[in-house]
């Protein structure tokens, strides 16, 4: 009797999400003017990228749920001072796309893609 072959296991690499990934070199350009500027003037760049009202980020942890790093809510960012970090800033940055561009979709999907995006923005090549 033939054995059956045992099938490779695929990584799951691939993912759709709502709001596009921006190209490599912008993905770039964030990161150095983050570092450069900090963090709202990269949050600026990557709003006129997508052309969407300013999100404004606030470090101010009273607003920040327990356990949560980071909370958006209305053009509103608002962060732990161990939540300011550039993971965090681009998954509340996620939620503010999903909002401003008037995307429906379930909390528990927005929360997924939120944190792909923040984890696939990240894997860049330095300018
Ligand atoms: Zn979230």
């Amino acid at each position: 009797m033939p054995f059956p072959r045992k099938q490779t296991r695929k990584k799951r690499r691939q993912f759709s999400l709502h709001v596009k990934l921006p190209a490599q070199y912008v993905r770039a350009k964030f990161l150095v003017i983050y570092e450069l500027d900090g963090a709202q003037k990269g949050v600026n760049y990557l709003s006129r990228y997508y052309r969407v009202v300013r999100l404004k980020l606030f470090l101010d942890g009273r607003r920040v749920p327990r356990k949560c790093c980071g909370v958006y809510f209305g053009n509103r960012a608002y962060f732990t001072r161990a939540g300011l970090k550039r993971r965090v800033v681009l998954h509340e940055l996620y939620h503010h796309l999903v909002e401003a561009k008037g995307l429906e979709m379930s909390v528990r999907i927005e929360e997924k893609e939120a944190n792909a995006f923040a984890r696939e923005f990240l894997k860049v090549r330095p300018l």
